[in-house]
């Protein structure tokens, strides 16, 4: 007996694998799936619509199975050039995968945006999940998860429904990845068994910065706030030094970031340095800076410098 006839790779096992599209509407609680998926922290979560910005992939791989999840930004209306990024990601999302779960919030009726999706997704020839989300705190879910089923009427092709509480429900989330796992074509696998994401940690930690300035600047600003990291160094006791930027429009942005001597920055800094800190499992020194950049939004060049391409 040869080795070889022991491996994988002989053709004994086939493996399965595909990418996998999450769309829906913004805040239905995508991020969060796609997180408790993988049972680690790939995307960002806020309170706060258009959070996630980037299609970022998350990878769950059993022996034999793998599944490339793309978490793609919220479908809407095109309002400037980063609307219509995002729009385009959503298309292209969709064309390459091989399954769509489709995210909806049961608290509340279908809207608009909710018939957007559905127009988007109802005939593609690839099997679709209607994920009910929120059950926990949604007062009518049967009733509401009927209406969502309603916007796919005349669909003709594999289609599951689910109803379960992203945030509560780890078993009904492990028993939905079962089941997309049982649609995956046979492919070989698309990353090493180990990955959980392909966003280097430049781009992963820029994101976890950009999550908590979010938090703590809520109302205050609108979403026009993009971060880089443009320095990553260790130390040789082992501690990492990150310097980031935060990127905003106008002057004007740039006080409320930094706020009344520099006390907004600071928690801003010590909010993400403690989540970084968590997830690298080091002790890290984070220094920020804040930078104008006018227009960025509008900016195609800008945007591509920014990592939104
Ligand atoms: P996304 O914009 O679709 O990616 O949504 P997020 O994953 O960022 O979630 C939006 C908000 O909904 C966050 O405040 C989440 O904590 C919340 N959320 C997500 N899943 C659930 C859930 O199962 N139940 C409840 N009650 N809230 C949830
Ligand atoms: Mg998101």
């Amino acid at each position: 007996m040869t080795d070889q006839s022991l491996s994988p790779e002989s053709g004994e096992t086939p493996t399965h694998a595909g990418f996998v599209a999450i769309v829906g509407k913004p805040n239905v609680g995508k991020s969060t799936l796609l997180n408790a998926f993988l049972n680690t922290k790939v995307a960002p979560t806020s309170p706060r619509p258009q959070t996630t910005r980037r299609g970022v992939r998350g990878i769950y791989s059993t022996d034999t199975q793998q599944i490339v999840f793309v978490d793609t930004p919220g479908l809407h209306k095109p309002k400037d050039a980063l609307g219509k990024y995002m729009n385009q990601e959503v298309q292209s999302a969709l064309a390459d995968v091989d399954a769509i779960l489709w995210v909806v919030d049961l608290r509340h009726p279908p809207t608009e945006e909710d018939e957007l999706v559905a127009r988007q997704v109802r005939d593609l020839p690839k099997p679709l999940f209607l994920i009910g989300n929120k059950t926990d705190a949604a007062k009518y879910p049967d009733e509401a998860m009927q209406l969502y089923r309603a916007l796919l009427e005349g669909r003709t092709s594999e289609t599951h429904e689910r109803m379960l509480s992203a945030q509560n429900s780890p078993q009904a989330v492990a028993a939905l990845r079962e089941q997309v796992l049982d649609t995956l074509p046979e492919n070989p696998f698309f990353f090493p068994r180990g990955s959980a994401s392909d966003q280097t940690r430049e781009q992963w930690a820029a994101e976890i910065i950009r999550e908590e300035a979010m938090k703590k600047l809520r109302e205050e600003l609108p979403y026009a706030i993009a971060t880089r990291v443009t320095n990553w160094t260790e130390r040789e006791d082992g501690l990492q030094r990150i310097e980031a930027e935060l990127i905003v429009e106008k002057n004007a942005h740039k006080g409320m970031v930094i706020g009344a001597g520099g006390k907004m920055l600071r928690e801003i800094g010590q909010a993400a340095r403690k989540q970084l800190e968590v997830f690298l499992n080091r002790k890290i020194f984070l220094g920020l800076e804040v930078i104008v950049i006018p227009g960025w939004r509008e900016d195609e060049e800008a945007l591509r410098e920014l990592g939104y391409e």
